[in-house]
């Protein structure tokens, strides 16, 4: 017998919380309910009609016509590596741009995949700078991509990712553009802007389980992948063979697809097409609001400037006289809610509060200001209950909920 096997361990029932984190962000019940349904064989054309239908719906997602869209079995982190390993061939030249923890990341993939990366740096909590790209290009003019992150989750900074193709293909070069905290969030336009591989994250703005990156590739990068010299690497992520499952002319087994958590994907993306990406967008901006306010009224300090702002990853600065992971301590156990702390040099130095997809509502806003408010005055900050709340709830009633001042999508 495992003698670490304990008699005790039963059934799992995990608690309730409120996630005001860098994501995984909280599930609606549509979504869950859905995941709950009968599994049926990946190549079943009930569910092959699903898988059709799930790529509309990404397509939608992401504002692209892109024939090949669709969700990788894997996180996030999945997504990014399929993009590189298919598109980066030894002694290929990659400018990656890095502004926090996940451009290091892509760092390592070019690495990995015995690329040269050609490392533009900005200091955490700035963006991209497109002067510094521009320069990169110059002086490596035979670098054949550009790879950056859209919204760093890690700072709450957006990157402008129009700008940043444009230069690319100024330069004949393809993109690699990570969305895992943009898409439904902030505007993410594929095809207007131009973007060649894209991928991003099912737990994040999209409001799904874990475990699910969607991505779309451009026509370029198809032609890229099917007429590379060297086979790619990764047998699992080899998008020549991806594609004779999630293509559009065959349907052959390649691995057994995650039928459940693909049934929450496109409950969670059927939510995002009754309420629009126009309306997502302006629920984000507006609970933003809301939270900065509450935040600000707390004399909390943003990390970032005003304008590079992401509304759904908020980064502020920790107060001098306050624990941080002591307030990270006590949200979860008195609280139920969850906030990120920062990565990489930043940590200990602020808190996150993400307020990504169906975690993006004034409950919990309203909720995390007023256990912030408590917990601080018991640490012994010098605040004034009933502050923050107010702040926020004047913001709410000073931006009403009907979307404004969005471009009306296709
Ligand atoms: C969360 C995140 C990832 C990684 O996604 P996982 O699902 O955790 O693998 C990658 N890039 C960014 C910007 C992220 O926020």
């Amino acid at each position: 017998m495992n003698s670490t096997l304990g008699a005790d361990i039963g059934s799992f029932y995990p608690p309730q919380r409120t996630l005001m984190g860098p994501g995984p962000s909280e599930i609606h019940p549509r979504v869950f309910s859905a995941m709950g349904r009968p599994t049926i064989g990946y190549l079943d054309p009930v569910f092959v009609n699903m898988m059709d239908e799930l790529k509309a719906l990404l397509r939608y997602a992401f504002q692209t016509e892109n024939a090949l869209t669709f969700p990788v079995s894997g996180p996030g982190s999945v997504g990014m590596e399929i993009c590189f390993v298919n598109m980066v061939s030894p002694g290929d030249k990659v400018i990656v741009c890095r502004n926090g923890v996940f451009g290091g990341r892509m760092i390592e993939n070019v690495e990995r995949c015995g690329g040269i990366p050609i490392v533009v740096e900005d200091s955490m909590g700035m963006p991209v700078d497109p002067d510094k790209v521009d320069d990169a290009f110059r002086k490596n003019r035979d670098a054949k991509i550009l790879a950056f992150v859209h919204a760093e989750t890690s700072t709450g900074v957006a990157s402008d990712a129009k700008t940043l193709a444009e230069i690319a293909h100024k330069y004949g070069a393809l993109t690699i553009v990570d969305t895992v905290t943009s898409l439904a969030g902030i505007p993410v336009r594929v095809d207007e802007w131009g973007l060649d591989a894209v991928y991003s994250g099912s737990q994040k703005c999209l409001s799904c389980t874990p475990g699910l990156s969607p991505v779309t590739f451009s026509d370029r990068v198809v032609e890229l992948v099917k007429s590379r010299k060297s086979p790619v690497q990764s047998w699992f992520m080899d998008l020549n063979l991806l594609l004779g499952y999630w293509g559009d002319t065959t349907r052959t087994y390649h691995h057994t697809a995650p039928t459940n958590a693909l049934y929450s994907l496109h409950e969670a993306l059927v939510m995002l097409r009754e309420e629009g990406l126009p309306a997502s967008w302006a629920r984000h901006e507006r609970n933003h609001k809301a939270l900065k306010a509450g935040l600000e009224a707390l004399g909390l300090k943003f990390l970032v400037e005003e304008q590079y702002r992401l509304p759904q990853m908020n980064a502020v600065r920790v107060m001098p006289e306050l624990d941080e992971k002591e307030v990270r301590r006590r949200l979860l156990e008195e609280f139920n809610i969850e906030i990120g702390a920062g990565l990489g040099t930043l940590t200990g130095k602020i808190w996150r509060f993400g307020i990504m997809g169906y975690s993006c509502k004034m409950e919990n806003v309203m909720l995390c200001l007023c256990a912030l408010e408590s917990l601080f005055d018991d640490m012994g900050a010098k605040i004034e209950i009933g502050m923050a709340e107010a702040a926020a709830y004047h913001a709410y009633a000073a931006h009403p909920s009907r979307p404004r001042n969005v471009r009306a999508v296709a």
